[in-house]
């Protein structure tokens, strides 16, 4: 029997450990999950939605327990408070929306036909988290999945083990019903099993171009439906007219908050030549402001990354780019608490291209490349010029300029003068190998249900 460990980057002490199930025990609890979902789908949507809201409250009620266990688990210092705003602000959301979202679509009411499209529930959701956001990622398909009228079945991050269990037990305590939402521990083959043995009707994957890799070939042959959002090395690009200042605080936070690990992290930044000087300077004291430290303590705003070989990943990058001509600007001597392991200073890199890994390669770390370019041909190009697309960055005060570049840029979402947010009534979705499917907005609730066609003919002679 496999023990699956969570490895705290605190301290590199083992924080949590669970049996792994295996392929028969996690079949049953999925089948236990089907049966459950019938009596589910049947009750009034405003029901599901409103114990969806109770089990969104509950977890509230722990935040207290939550945030240090983040803390311990992935490295997230306890003074951010853990990710309830995005959470509340996303299930609030899918709340307010899942009425309109769900509502038939009726092409014709008349004394002769009724035609219309309902929205169904898939039957039983799969969904397989990631540890960065581990709550925020993973409510983005739960809320509406359950109140679309599906049951749930997650298998969280080894990362963050247990972040999955107490989501379930807040639900539960809640008085959302037994087997409608469901956590499974699970190593890779048997998740991969279950997968090709056609439990579940849709999944929702969340994690790394080869997960979901992984996923897709498990899934081949069984037309379980597949949401991937995977990975991404989102750009910036300021513009000539861009406000300075905000720029390089919304793009430096946007390429360090939460250690880098973030899907939409700001991993490479093209700035005009006119400005160019002024934003890496700027950028430099930005980061340079950080206290990486023990999460646990409030004063640190860096914590370690999630585990020491993400860190890893990092350093070789750097270490790859820099080897071939890159400038490291930080001074590494601000940052004591950098251990060589999970323990990592943020980092800004000049004299960078695409030739290095640094600027084409995932990054998921507290380091981020500049380059200057001329104009908006040359940062289109070079935005484009990724296996990823998951978002971008302009900063400009000319709305149409951005929307023009805008069509221009392989990209899931378009962001003018922000960055590194999750917007819940816009869908959330990526091009290339950041993966397909949307979540979140009237769309995600859409991914999670299938259309149903409704042709009642009222006059038959
Ligand atoms: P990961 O290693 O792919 O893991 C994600 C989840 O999938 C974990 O629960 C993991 O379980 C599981 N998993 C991975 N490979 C699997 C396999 N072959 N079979 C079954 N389960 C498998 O990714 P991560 O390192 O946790 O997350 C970071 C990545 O997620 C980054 O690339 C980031 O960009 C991406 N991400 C994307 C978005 C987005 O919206 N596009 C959002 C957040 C994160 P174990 O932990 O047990 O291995």
């Amino acid at each position: 029997m496999t023990m699956i460990q969570c490895i705290s980057p605190v301290d590199g002490s083992v924080y949590a450990e669970r049996q792994a199930m295996s392929f028969e025990e996690a079949a049953v609890a999925v089948d236990r999950a089907r049966k459950a979902q019938k009596a589910w789908a049947k009750r009034p949507l405003e029901e599901r939605v409103q114990l969806v809201m109770k089990g969104v409250a509950r977890l509230n009620e722990m935040a207290d327990e939550i945030v240090p266990e983040l803390a311990w688990m992935m490295g997230r210092p306890i003074r951010y408070g853990g990710e309830f705003k995005g959470f509340n602000e996303r299930s609030n959301y899918v709340a307010s929306i899942a009425a309109d979202a769900l509502a038939p679509m009726v092409v014709e009411e008349s004394g002769a036909f009724e035609r219309r499209i309902e929205r169904e529930a898939h039957g039983v959701v799969f969904v397989i988290a990631p540890w960065n956001y581990p709550y925020m990622t993973a409510i983005n398909t739960i809320a509406p999945a359950l109140m679309a009228g599906n049951t749930v079945v997650i298998k969280h991050a080894s990362q963050t083990l247990l972040v999955g269990e107490r989501m379930v037990r807040a639900f539960v305590e809640a008085g959302v019903p037994d087997d409608v939402f469901v956590n499974l521990f699970l190593d890779h083959d048997t998740t991969s099993a279950l997968i090709a043995a056609g439990k579940f009707n849709f999944i929702n994957f969340t994690g790394s171009v080869a997960g979901g890799r992984s996923i897709e070939r498990a899934a081949a042959g069984t037309f379980t439906g597949l949401g991937l959002e995977l990975g991404g090395k989102d750009p910036g690009y300021v513009m000539e007219d861009a406000d300075l200042d905000a720029a390089v605080d919304t793009l430096m936070d946007g390429a360090t908050y939460n250690s880098g690990q973030c899907c939409c992290g700001i991993e490479r930044i093209y700035v005009h030549e006119s400005l160019y000087d002024k934003f890496v300077e700027k950028s430099v004291a930005w980061v340079s402001n950080y206290k990486l430290g023990n999460p646990l303590d409030q004063e640190t705003t860096l914590g370690p990354m999630a585990n020491k070989r993400f860190a890893q990943v990092v350093r070789e990058q750097v270490a790859d780019a820099v080897s071939r001509g890159a400038r490291a600007l930080v001074d590494p001597k601000l940052f004591p608490a950098d251990d060589g392991g999970a323990y990592l200073a943020p980092q800004v890199l000049v004299d960078v291209d695409h030739s290095m890994t640094f600027m084409t390669e995932e990054t998921f770390g507290p380091a981020v490349g500049i380059m200057k370019v001329k104009g908006d041909e040359e940062a289109v190009a070079l935005m484009n010029d990724s296996k990823y697309g998951l978002t971008a960055s302009l900063w400009t005060q000319d709305t149409e300029r951005a929307g023009r570049l805008g069509r221009e840029i392989e990209t899931g979402t378009v962001f003018m003068n922000r960055a590194d947010y999750l917007d819940p009534a816009l869908c959330w979705t990526g091009v290339k190998e950041t993966g397909r499917g949307g979540s979140l907005s009237v769309l995600g609730f859409h991914n999670l249900t299938r259309p149903k066609s409704y042709h009642l003919k009222k006059v038959t002679q």
